[in-house]
């Protein structure tokens, strides 16, 4: 029976095993495991390919967010808007900073809604952090003004979204500064845990990079008491070799994505159209559908490989019961969402054959 995986990060090592291989053998003999080179060019390449000044390597995208929240020293109690359909790491990274996350709904490109965030602002909040969910870019340019206005600062949670535009500019280059994850099934993934925080402000990057080196300046100078959280040398590597890729590898996922959504058209699957002016990273594919959860059982009989990003949405996590929220869209959206599969590892054929499943279903 034909077989329709979700990820494959098999498939795409051995697309460029030869220079994976070399790199990690290299890294292996120069024995440069912690800081050196390798993360020093990969710093320097990524933030070239976004078109940002300084990239900091981390150990993964959620200490990402976490020292970079911490850097900006906001006074205890205050408060930072954010998605309530988001990874955790969003939410939680405020929380270990002491702050309190306050949850705004989202509009029908799975992006934070403007409009909740006006519902939701208070005295105490102090940063609006969007997050580019499923590789589609949040709209910048309202929320820069309105954080303009109120003076706030703006945090891109940019995990899921290497590569995509806005406006023809990168994501993750907008706000004061954009955390990335390197979690392996990103689309620039490590073969471990990895992250970054990208910024153009040389006193910020300064001291997330002193944060996550036991707040040092020199080997044995600490100025305060830091952490440890870096990216090392091996995924450094891994991930400049992949950085070539990258573009090639979102190229294919947006014509996969234009074919999905070529054969939906006018169809009971909800998916929404992008405006002209941004490109999706297409980190997942995803549609919205009545009988979510019928549906996600009969393709896997099918042998088609889902997922649900994410079931629930944070202000129904326990973990986050007592925070205040906005987030009617959201939840609707909880019930309906269904990943399709989607990576380089596909083909024409085979969003094909999954799209005639899914309206086979219908
Ligand atoms: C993956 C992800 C993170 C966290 O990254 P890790 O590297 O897994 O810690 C944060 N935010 C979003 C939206 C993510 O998808």
């Amino acid at each position: 029976m034909k077989k329709i995986k979700f990820l494959d990060l098999n498939k795409q090592y051995l697309s460029i095993k030869s220079e994976i291989d070399d790199k990690i053998g290299e890294v292996i003999s120069k024995s440069a495991f912690i800081g050196g080179e390798f993360v020093e060019n990969f710093e320097k390449e990524f933030a070239s390919y976004l078109g940002v000044d300084f990239c900091v390597g981390l150990g993964n995208g959620t200490d990402a967010l976490e020292i970079l929240i911490s850097a900006f020293d906001f006074p205890k109690g205050s408060e930072i808007i954010l998605p309530v359909n988001t990874f955790s790491a969003t939410a939680e990274a405020v929380v270990s900073n002491g702050l309190i996350p306050v949850f705004a709904d989202c509009n029908d490109f799975f992006s934070i809604d403007l409009s909740s965030i006006k519902k939701v602002i208070s005295k105490k909040t102090v940063a609006i952090i969007p997050v580019h969910l499923y590789g589609i870019p949040a709209d910048m340019n309202e929320i820069l003004n309105f954080a303009k206005e109120n003076n706030l600062k703006v945090i891109e949670d940019s995990a899921q979204a290497h590569g995509a535009t806005y406006f023809g500019k990168k994501t993750g280059t907008f706000g004061d500064a954009s955390i990335f994850s390197f979690y392996p099934g990103k689309n620039l993934g490590a073969f471990g845990d990895g992250g970054a925080v990208v910024t153009n402000d040389k006193i910020l990057a300064q001291k997330v990079r002193m944060i996550a080196n036991h707040g040092r300046k020199e080997k044995y100078e600490h100025l305060f008491s830091g952490r440890n959280s870096r990216l090392d040398g091996l995924q450094a590597g891994i991930l400049s070799v992949k950085l070539k890729y990258l573009d090639f590898w979102i190229k294919k996922r947006n014509l996969l994505s234009k074919k999905y959504e070529e054969l939906f058209e006018n169809s009971n699957v909800f998916f929404p159209k992008i405006p002209e002016n941004r490109i999706s990273a297409r980190h997942l594919f995803v549609v919205s559908v009545e009988k979510r959860d019928e549906l996600k059982k009969y393709l896997t009989q099918e042998g088609i490989q889902t997922g649900i990003h994410y079931p629930k949405i944070l202000s129904k996590q326990q973990a986050f019961f007592n925070y205040k929220a906005d987030f009617k869209n959201a939840d609707n959206f909880s019930l309906k969402l269904l990943s399709l599969p989607m990576g380089d590892h596909l083909e024409i054929g085979d969003v094909e054959f999954v799209t005639e499943k899914v309206l086979n279903f219908f």
